[in-house]
């Protein structure tokens, strides 16, 4: 845990006790803050307490006598309490700038982006990791900001930053930026696309010395981001692109990974026979986390012999079982039509397709010209009944109502099919909330179910 200097003695708001907040409450009491922590969970007030951090209903809170409150990534702006340390002009913070104040000297690489940021994130970490850097991983995966190792100067902070975090960061810490791709997502949050895409820019106020600049240029938002910063001469660029040869770039032609930033258009690798990665959607992450790396020194051969070892997070598209030729895959991380679209992408026909839950509103939108790949459908969780009329005259599939059922109907519909490989791939494109704590615990269960089939199963 990261001790937190700077408050001694000064007291402290802190609101939402998950991962975060009760990781923060701790650092900043191992460094003599006056720590007031809440949560309007009951039961993460009880957690919370058990880890010894200081619970205090914060509607007894004197405001103006607070310097700062950190507000958990998952709570709005406009929760009550929020509202109240705004209008006593008490700044909103979360446990980043926590962690940047106390390591000035460290090196931070900050990825954000809609899509891949997890992925790019823990693929940097890695490339680095593997090529001898001291490197710790944290912020929206993995370990809360404050849990990680202290580094010293120079060594290396890789963060994934949501939309959230990045508002509620003020110092300015990022020698590496990478931002991905900027889409339409979390608008109920940030507003509208404007809202959400002056979110994501933020990212830009926050860099400090080397403005090195990683950025995909395949969508509108980070195109024109792109010009701009190229035209403002402050930053050292590398755009990134799957579409496109983009000069003095990184880019991916056809499966092949190719270095433009010295205007030789150089060979890399070729991307199509990486497992760990796979889908033309994870090109984008390898460029990104290779333009990244190549900024701290590392090598072409280093990157390649790295990416060799490289084992993606569990959840996004991850393979979990191979019996007779039938593969299955976890892809339980897929919330949304979106996400199961670079899914179904992955697999050119064959696939037992598992999926449902609470849908989302636009359903299975762009899913349509995947369907002649599904040999048949099976359904889960509140959303049955409005896929199945989605489904209906287009796909063969059955309602199973919970993932047990669609695990063992899959797979006893995929043994009986004659050809081989076969995909039983979960890509519910849906959130997980109605059957199960979160798209985590839904990608476990699903892992646990296929390691108790039979590895024989006779079809009379
Ligand atoms: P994030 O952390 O931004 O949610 P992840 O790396 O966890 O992203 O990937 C989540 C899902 O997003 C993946 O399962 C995949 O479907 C999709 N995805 C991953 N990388 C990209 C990308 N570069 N562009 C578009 N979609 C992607």
């Amino acid at each position: 845990m990261i001790k937190v200097t700077g408050f001694e003695n000064q007291k402290v708001a802190i609101l939402g006790l998950g991962r975060t907040g009760s990781s923060a409450a701790l650092a900043l009491k191992s460094g003599n803050a006056q720590v007031f922590s809440w949560d309007d969970k009951i039961d993460a007030r009880l957690q919370a307490e058990t880890h010894g951090v200081p619970i205090f209903d914060l509607a007894a809170l004197e405001w103006d006598q607070i310097s700062v409150l950190l507000l958990s990534p998952g709570i709005a702006a406009s929760h009550p309490y929020a509202v109240k340390a705004s209008q006593a002009g008490v700044p909103i913070i979360c446990d980043i700038e926590l962690l940047v104040r106390t390591h000035q000297g460290s090196n931070f690489i900050g990825v954000t982006g809609t899509n891949g940021k997890s992925t790019t994130t823990w693929l940097i970490f890695h490339l680095l990791k593997a090529s001898n850097h001291q490197v710790e991983v944290g912020g929206n995966i993995g370990k809360a900001a404050l849990d990680l190792k202290a580094l010293g100067k120079n060594e290396t902070y890789v963060l994934e930053l949501s939309s959230y975090q990045l508002e509620r960061i003020f110092t300015p810490f990022l020698k590496t930026v990478v931002l991905l791709n900027i889409t339409p997502d979390h608008l109920e949050r940030h507003g509208d696309m404007s809202g959400y895409v002056r979110a994501k820019k933020r990212i830009f106020e926050l860099q400090r010395g080397g403005q090195n600049v990683v950025i995909g240029v395949d969508d509108e938002e980070c195109l024109s981001l792109y010009h701009k910063l190229l035209e403002k001469k402050t930053h050292v660029i590398v755009p990134v692109s799957i579409k496109t040869r983009v000069p003095k770039g990184v880019y991916v032609l056809d499966g092949i990974l190719i270095d433009d930033r010295e205007g030789k258009a150089e060979r890399i690798l070729n991307l199509k026979t990486l497992h760990a990665l796979p889908g033309s959607h994870n090109w984008q992450n390898i460029a990104a986390a290779y333009a990244t790396v190549c900024f701290e020194g590392v090598s072409k051969e280093q990157f390649i012999e790295a990416l060799q070892t490289f084992q993606n997070l569990p959840h996004r598209l991850q393979e979990v079982a191979v019996i007779d030729g039938i593969h299955f895959i976890n892809d339980s991380k897929a919330t949304n039509s979106d996400a199961t679209a670079k899914a179904l992408a992955c697999y050119n026909e064959d696939i037992f397709w598992i999926l449902g839950g609470r849908a989302k509103d636009n359903g299975l939108d762009g899913l349509e010209q995947y369907f002649p790949r599904i040999q048949q459908a099976f359904l889960i969780g509140e959303a049955e009944s409005q896929f199945a009329k989605l489904l209906d005259g287009k796909v063969s599939y059955l309602r199973c109502h919970n993932l047990s059922t669609a695990v063992q109907e899959a797979y006893f519909k995929a043994v009986s099919y004659e050809k081989r490989p076969v995909y039983i791939l979960l890509s519910p494109a849906c959130a997980s909330w109605d059957q199960f704590k979160d798209f985590e615990h839904r990608g476990e269960v699903f892992k646990a179910l296929v390691s108790r089939l039979p590895r024989k199963l006779s079809i009379s």
